[in-house]
């Protein structure tokens, strides 16, 4: 068997039937990453035990006992996420020495359903940004090419997973955060509706944003680590009760007569030409699938970007307040604590502690829920947010799910914006906007650049829709340009 592309249910049909034991294919992703990660510092934290769990799985297999679907696969896990026993960082140096006393609801189901927790992945610091430049931990590297980055802020996600130094990552997506890596780096990226997934146990960057999913090399895979994930948590009282489909049994790429959305709003912007050839292609192939293509109209999308920001900083503002030094995480080296006043001792924790990224955030949406401004801002984002989602669900009354580009052009250069904190944040003009709304989206990979870099196309479906954009995506998968290529590092 071919570990470098072996999809999730061949690994477990030859784990369960002892052609290989979850040992050995651990040990294969290990010795990888061992060869690779040096380059591209996608793996921040490997586990200790790793070996054992998959030891354990081998002997319940030769013990005849039950194992879960995922039997003997091996993952990596983004750092927002808790791992018992295993460092937890967020990407931050507030968070450095973290070891979390229980797993985070996904990797208890992971585990649960026989996954390998291999270690943890790199990201931009509390997954604010767009490139993994902001994380404490160093910058990560797209395994395409290592003088461009890997996306963000699940960039560690991204490039372990193209590199396949993990049969599958997990990443979170408050903003774009698992789509837009996904795109950048040719691999597939699923963002939950909002409620699908539990939270219980990841870090909290925007509450009412944030959702898991899995990045992954293929869309089986994905609908794979869905099953397993999804569904009501009573840890999560935001998870929904709803039925989780068996999403990998019923893919099809027989698509003919769905109606895919052409958002209006978004046919105005100005695309890469490499992104705009991608796209049309995608429009092209859909049409010969027989699907019908429907002219659809969001016109709040025009302020997903500002909303965003607003709204997810103010939320970012008040959930890192428990990083204080006190309770848990970094302090700051103080000579005598006695003589200390409490605002020096936050201040100057906290000054040493974040990143300039997460600062500017803290202050932003500490800025816009003071009051006076917090009904001319933050109160005024929720309203607009509202109607947001009131328009998106009249446009899905109108189409099955909504295609358009992930970015406006390729993965681009280490460096080349980290300086420009506008450029930066536009980077997410077509993902923010699913957030908002509470949909679904994700990103298959579809064509590459002239520079060989992959790029995907974004399917936004409607509330609880998973099936729908994961048929299209298996349609579009099997079409695909990236289909077969690898990035140069295999
Ligand atoms: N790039 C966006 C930000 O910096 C999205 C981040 C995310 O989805 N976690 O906030």
């Amino acid at each position: 068997m071919d570990l470098l592309k072996a999809g999730f249910k061949e690994v477990k049909d030859a784990v369960t039937t002892k052609k290989i034991s979850a040992v050995e294919v651990t040990k294969f992703f290990l010795a990888r990453t061992e060869k690779l990660n040096p380059k591209l510092n996608a793996f921040i934290k490997m586990s200790d035990t790793a070996l054992e769990d998959a030891a354990a799985i081998d002997k319940k297999i030769s013990q005849g006992e039950t194992v879960g679907p995922l039997a003997g696969v091996a993952f990596g896990i983004k750092d927002m996420l808790c791992t018992k026993g295993l460092r937890t960082t967020a990407g931050s140096k507030m968070l450095e020495n973290f070891i979390p006393p229980y797993d985070a609801t996904v990797v208890t189901r992971l585990k649960n359903a026989g996954v390998v927790v291999l270690g943890k992945l790199n990201q931009d610091e509390f997954a604010m940004g767009s490139s993994n430049e902001t994380s404490y931990f160093g910058k990560c590297k797209n395994p395409w090419n290592e003088d461009y980055v890997p996306g963000g802020s699940s960039g560690g996600s991204a490039s372990a997973q193209a590199a396949r130094l993990a049969m599958g990552t997990i990443g979170t997506d408050t903003g774009g955060s698992i789509r837009q890596p996904s795109s950048f780096t040719g691999i597939v990226g699923v963002k939950p509706t909002y409620g699908r997934v539990s939270r219980y146990g990841i870090v909290a960057f925007a509450s009412s944003l944030d959702q898991a999913g899995p990045m992954v090399s293929s869309v089986e895979d994905a609908a794979l680590t869905l099953e397993v994930i999804c569904g009501h948590d009573k840890m999560d009282s935001t998870t929904s009760q709803k039925p989780v489909p068996e999403f990998s049994k019923n893919l099809t790429t027989n698509i003919k007569g769905m109606k895919i959305g052409i958002l209006k709003e978004y046919e105005k912007g100005v695309l890469h030409p490499d992104v705009e050839k991608t796209y049309r292609a995608s429009l092209e192939s859909l049409k010969k699938m027989g699907v019908e293509f429907v002219d659809v109209s969001v016109s709040l999308t025009e302020f997903a970007v500002p909303m965003y920001y607003l709204i997810s900083a103010s939320e970012a503002s008040s959930n890192l307040a428990r990083y204080d030094g006190v309770k848990y995480g970094f302090r700051a080296d103080f000579k005598d604590l006695s003589s200390m006043n409490l605002d020096d001792f936050y201040s100057e924790t906290r000054g040493q502690g974040f990143g300039t990224e997460v600062k500017r955030r803290i202050m932003l949406g500490t800025y816009c829920l003071s009051s006076g401004y917090f009904d001319a801002y933050y109160n005024k984002a929720c309203q607009v947010r509202r109607m947001l989602r009131d328009q998106y669900v009249e446009a899905f009354k109108k189409c099955d799910a909504i295609l358009s580009p992930v970015t406006t052009s390729p993965a681009f250069k280490l460096n080349e914006r980290s300086k420009d904190t506008l450029a930066m944040y536009m980077n997410d003009i077509f993902t923010t906007s699913t957030n908002l709304a509470g949909l679904t989206g994700l990103s298959v990979p579809f064509g590459l650049s002239s520079e060989g870099l992959p790029i995907g196309m974004q399917l936004t479906g409607s509330h609880f829709e998973e099936q729908k954009i994961l048929n299209i995506a298996y349609a579009l998968e099997s079409v695909s340009d990236v289909k077969g290529k690898t990035p140069h590092v295999f």
